[in-house]
């Protein structure tokens, strides 16, 4: 290993983690750190504070075998560090714009900290003209300490998805590497080789370029969600059902079936927060986004729908009910709650006055912490226990495990035989054909 061949990653969250254990297994050496000390001391230990399918196993042997290591200590992980990626959260402030105070914090300690020459690659999803802002702040710090090194910022938007975001940093549909520098660009191919062996995945294009493709991904993405939510909305009102609908569109391979399934609105840490600092984006721009205030708008009241379905099946007397809720996380295959609908939806059966016995697969522990106030709120150990003294049941997250329930005994469990379906997961002629009474989203139901 030559003197400066290693990798250095600021932040260990979803991103962080899961890019730096990804990069180790081909063989690189890493080093990530994050300002969590807590944090930390578990990774060293192979404690891995988020639930990721497969990277458990892969975060131990890269451990175990000396390509990864995690500390708090940043001016020693940047001394063997030839690339150094920025993967720190970047929260929405009060305007909807996002929070760049990690990414200038980590461009701080980089420009204060390294004593040679590095490839800054930032993964954080940030507004066009970060890159500019992260290499200014190097380089004010470099000029401060007397140092004439270069250092190249290169944008690196991060495409995986949580649930499967081992699969997707292994196998990447596309990388997008943001620079004008030839040499940078040659030295990420490089690091980036064992991901694009099959064929070539990687787009290079200008840093501006790069950070708005992020936010116009995710903005497309939301953007069919909310378009199927609405349509949802229109067939529920006319006899139809958004089901039949969906597979009728769906079947175009110009719409293709992706991201068309209605429901309770889109969540997560990254669609709510990256379509609000868009909009922000193109209105600090004179540029009105007409269609990026509705999508987010259509999402916020959809977050709301499986509730009005309750509301109205009970003729609002809600007070004393109790309701089984099925799935807390924001979607399947992750323990993330950040902007869940399940949160929406706790709130208002409890500020209606009911009561409330959730169970999921991994949120469990995140819902007892968000919940430890809440008297009306049971965080469950199984969905059988969820189910206890429950007068209906909401499903909330799709997980596969809730898809088929025996019928049977939820019409023993439930007293008032009734399902809420958020998801459309369920057929409501074998729920109706059980006894039950089953309300989904956009299935043809009178208002
Ligand atoms: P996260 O909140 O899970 O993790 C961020 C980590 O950064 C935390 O562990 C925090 O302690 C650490 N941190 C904060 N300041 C630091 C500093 N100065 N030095 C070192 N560590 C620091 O965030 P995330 O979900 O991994 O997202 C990171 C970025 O990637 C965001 O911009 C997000 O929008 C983007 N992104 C996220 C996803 C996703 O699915 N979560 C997907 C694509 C892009």
């Amino acid at each position: 290993m030559d003197q400066h061949s290693g990798v250095t990653l600021f932040g260990t969250g979803y991103v962080g983690l899961v890019t730096g254990t990804c990069l180790a297994e081909v063989g690189h050496h890493v080093t990530c750190v994050d300002v969590d000390a807590q944090k930390v001391e578990g990774l060293c230990r192979g404690e891995i504070p988020i639930h990721e399918p497969c990277l458990a196993p892969m975060v131990a042997r890269n451990l175990r075998e000396g390509r990864l290591a995690f500390t708090t200590d940043a001016p020693a992980a940047l001394q063997g560090a030839g690339i150094v990626f920025i993967a720190v959260g970047t929260p929405p402030n009060e305007d909807g714009s996002a929070d760049l105070g990690h990414v200038l914090d980590v461009a701080r300690t980089i420009g204060q900290q390294v004593t040679h020459p590095v490839i800054v690659v930032n993964k954080s999803t940030v507004p066009v003209g970060t890159a500019d802002r992260v290499r200014e702040v190097i380089h004010f710090h470099l000029r401060q300490r007397g140092l004439v090194f270069d250092v190249e910022v290169v944008s690196n938007p991060e495409f995986l998805k949580e649930g499967a975001a081992v699969a997707d940093c292994m196998k990447p549909d596309r990388i997008i590497l943001g620079t004008r520098s030839g040499l940078a660009a040659a030295a990420l191919k490089r690091l980036y080789a064992p991901f694009n062996h099959k064929h070539e995945r990687i787009l290079v294009m200008d840093e501006r370029s790069a950070e708005l493709t992020k936010y116009a991904a995710n903005a497309m993405l939301a953007t069919k969600i909310s378009f199927m939510n609405e349509v949802a909305n229109i067939a529920e009102r006319m006899g139809a059902d958004v089901e039949a609908v969906r597979r009728g569109i769906g079947s175009d391979p110009r719409i293709g079936y992706q991201f068309i399934y209605p429901g309770m609105g889109y969540g997560g840490s990254c669609f709510p927060k990256d379509v609000k600092a868009l909009a922000h984006m193109a209105r600090s721009n004179g540029y009105a986004p007409d269609l990026l205030a509705a999508v987010d708008g259509v999402n916020r009241r959809q977050k709301s729908r499986l509730f009005q379905h309750i509301q109205r099946h009970y003729d609002g007397a809600l007070a004393g009910r109790t309701f089984a809720l099925w799935g807390l996380a924001f979607k399947p295959n992750t323990d993330d709650m950040r902007e869940a609908p399940s949160r929406v939806l706790i709130e208002r059966l409890v500020a209606a006055g009911a009561r409330v016995r959730a169970y999921d697969p991994q949120a469990g522990d995140h819902a007892r912490t968000l919940f430890a106030d809440e008297p009306q709120v049971e965080v469950c150990n199984s969905a059988a226990d969820a189910l206890e003294g429950a007068n209906a049941l909401a499903l909330v997250t799709e997980w596969k495990q809730f898809w088929r329930p025996r019928l049977d005994h939820l019409h023993a469990a439930l007293s008032d035989r009734v399902i809420f379906d958020g998801r459309n997961v369920f057929e409501p002629w074998e729920v109706e054909a059980a006894g039950l009474a089953y309300h989904g989203i956009g299935r043809g139901r009178s208002v």
